[in-house]
Formats: structure tokens, sequence, C-alpha cells
């Protein structure tokens, strides 16, 4: 039997007291704010979030598994239907393209999630490549609907889709990755990026490919590169690396990272836009930092870029002690005057609380740090103000005495 998914399957009741973030427009609901569900609603069928006295909050998709019960999409009386997602892919487009990233030969996020209104859908652009990365059931089924829209309204090469790993649990065999529309490339496809070439690994590489959220943040921070030894760790396919060798023109640079995979496509990078003067080693970040310490390695610049420490409310303490010996051993390579690039991808740990963590090394270490821009990701990546987890990427350049 196949259900409509987009007619509605149930009413989901939210517990009395767990209700304001809905009626503000926050789009998880998590299983501790549901009382009861009304109806036998499938996996990605919409619904109905349900307040006190029997009124509608919003239209959202069941989900059924997972931290996220219900995605919320319309606080009014629209329908979730092929239009709907439609109209909101449409004005996620219009924003890049005011935002002037469409060159073709370039890359951006054309759709980011809860900050596009559009929670577990993210859509990357590597030049006339489309990568969807599905975060939900509810997206999941509609991806035939959803590369239909993005294949009218781009016709690309080919639209690959990756799912996020939590996933792969809750669809089961029913949704492979791998090519939607069109033929995937030969090897990595290369981008563009403030006149750099990056080659970027669509099908393998880590997320969708790149860091597109750190395209800003890595010519910021080659500014400050001119002349100086920098130590570019969490380095994955060189980013920040070629951008100091070359936009920097940094004197020397290193580049480390855990994945042998993305170490190799860091190497390739560097010797495609002729770059002598980078290395790249692959390694654990904190075991090498003590090293380099014990042995009285100095950097001009250090850059740490480490994966996401916290993955939920709980191991935020945790998080925080890992970003603070992470930065105490940044800090301590840096020669007087260096620059601390510094950032951290946590959506639970707040801007206040990365400040915090700068704070404290300092004090622990008796140096002082000025913090010189506090930095976010692009403007491709917009913040949701009903969503403030869509504000996640924290990145602080600060010179050390
Ligand atoms: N700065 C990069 C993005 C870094 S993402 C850019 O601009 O593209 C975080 C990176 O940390 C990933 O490449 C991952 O492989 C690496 N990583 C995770 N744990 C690590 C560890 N313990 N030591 C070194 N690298 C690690």
């Amino acid at each position: 039997m196949s259900v409509d998914l987009d007619s509605t399957g149930g009413r989901v009741f939210v517990r009395g007291d767990r209700a304001r973030p809905f009626l503000e427009r926050h789009p998880w609901v998590r299983a501790t704010s549901i009382e009861r569900i009304e109806g036998e609603p499938v996996a990605g069928q919409v619904v109905e979030l349900v307040g006190k006295g029997d009124r509608v909050i919003a239209r959202g998709i069941y989900e059924a598994q997972g931290g996220i019960r219900v995605r919320l999409y319309a606080w009014d009386q629209r329908q979730l239907d092929a239009e709907f997602w439609r109209e909101r892919i449409r004005m996620a487009f219009m924003l890049r393209e005011t935002l002037g990233l469409m060159r073709p030969s370039e890359a951006c996020r054309l759709v980011f999630s809860e900050a596009d209104g559009l929670s577990g859908l993210i859509v990357d652009r590597y030049r006339d490549y489309i990568v969807i990365q599905a975060g939900s059931v509810g997206m999941v089924r509609r991806l035939p609907v959803i590369s239909g829209v993005l294949n009218d309204l781009l016709r690309p090469s080919a639209i690959l889709v990756r799912l996020e790993p939590e996933l792969r649990r809750f669809v089961g065999e029913s949704c492979e990755e791998g090519v939607f529309v069109g033929h995937p490339p030969e090897g990595p496809v290369v981008i563009e990026e403030h006149g750099l070439q990056f080659g970027v690994d669509l099908m393998e590489g880590q997320k969708t490919g790149f860091y597109l959220d750190q395209r800003e943040n890595r010519l910021a921070v080659a500014r400050y590169a001119p002349g100086r030894r920098v130590l570019d760790m969490f380095c994955y396919t060189g980013g920040f690396a070629l951008s100091c060798a070359k936009l920097g023109k940094a004197k020397e640079v290193w580049g480390m990272d855990g994945s042998e995979r993305a170490v190799a496509l860091a190497q390739a990078n560097a010797r495609q836009n002729g770059l002598a003067n980078v290395r790249f080693e692959q390694g654990d970040a904190f075991q090498t930092l003590r090293q380099f310490r014990d042995r009285g390695e100095r950097f001009g610049m250090v850059i740490l870029d480490p994966p996401k420490f916290a993955g939920g409310k709980a191991s935020v303490p945790d998080a925080l002690r890992a970003y603070h010996s992470l930065n105490r051993l940044g800090v301590e390579l840096l020669e007087p005057g260096g620059i601390l690039a510094t950032c951290s991808c946590s959506g639970y740990v707040t801007r206040e609380d990365f400040f915090n963590v700068l704070f404290g090394v300092a004090q622990q270490v008796k140096r002082e740090i000025q913090v010189l821009e506090m930095r976010s990701a692009g403007p491709d990546h917009p913040t949701w103000v009903a969503c403030r987890e869509t504000n996640y990427l924290k990145c602080f350049i600060c010179r050390v005495w």
C-alpha cells in the first residue's frame, strides 16, 4: 500500500509546557516535547503540530525515529506539496544569485537546511555538479521532487545524493547513495575559490566534498599570512594552507590532517596550483601539537579548524575542555605577535562559550590574546533567527603576545 506523503497523516500534540519554541518557530520537535500522536503517520508524511485548545501551531514532516521526531516547515495554512518545496528552493537559489555566488567555475551552498527553511536538506553546487545531502527521512522521500526542481533551475551535469550517516539506519536499503540525474564525474571536480583551484571528491569526500562554509574565512585568514611560517591544523584538502601560501604569501606552510585521503588530495591541490612552499602530512592533531611543543617548534600563525566536538547539549562541557587544550597547544606554538585563527563548528557551543575558552587559555599560559575578528560562516550559510543552532561556525582571528 502506498501512502500519499503530502496528505496529513496525523496530529502531533505538543506537551503544554513545551509549546513555546514551536510558537516561536523553532523547527525541531523532539520526542520529549510530544504528548501523544493522533492517527498513524508514516515516516516522511505530513503532520500537524497541535497545541493548547486544539490549535494547529505548524505543519511539518513526521520522522518517526531519531533525535528530531517532527521537522516543521510552515506556520500558516500552506500545504507541504511539490509547489511548496519548489518555492522554498527557488528562494534559496535567488539568495545565492544575489550574493554573486553562481559563477560557473566556482562552488557554493545552495540550500542550508533550517537556515533556508528546509530542515534536513543541504544542497551544494560544485561547478555544474549538484550534491544533495539528505538529513531526514522526509527529504529522502522527496528526492524525486527536489532533484526535479534543481534540474529545472540549474540544468546540471549531474545530481548526486549523499545521506547523513545517522540516517542510513532509518531509511534502510530503499535509498542508495549515488547518482540521481546525469553521470558522475570521473575523479575530483576542480572548483575555483579566490583564484585557487581545488579538486573536490564529491562521492567519497567528507560532507559533500568541501567545507564551503569557510570560504570567506580562508581569504580573511590569508591576509595575516605574509612572511609567516604557518601551521594549518585539521587542513582537510588544504583550504586554509593553500590560501595562505598563494593569496597570503606565507613564507612556509605546514598542513596536517588525520585523514590520509584528505592529505593526498591536499598534496595534489598544492601541485595543481604550483605551490612549492607547502607540505602536508597525515597525523593526529593533539599528538602532533604536543610533539611540536616539546621540540620547541615555533610558528608565526596557527590555524585550528577541528571537527565538531559537541554533537548535543550534553557533550558541551567535554567539548569545551577539548577546545581549551587544543587552543592552549596552539598558543604555545606561537611566537610573540603570532596569529591564532581558531574555529569551532559545534552549534551547541556559543560564541560566548568559545570566547571564554580563549579567556581561560590566556589566563593559563599567561599570554595576551587580542581578538581581531570574530567571524562566522559565509552568507550562503545564513542564520535563521528562530533556530540559533544555524549560527554554528565561529572563526576568531587573534594576535597573541
Ligand atoms: N580546514 C578545512 C576543514 C577542516 S574539517 C578546510 O578549510 O577545508 C576538520 C578536519 O579534521 C577533517 O579533515 C578531519 O579529517 C580532521 N580530523 C578529525 N580529527 C582529527 C584529529 N584527531 N587529528 C587531525 N585531524 C583530524
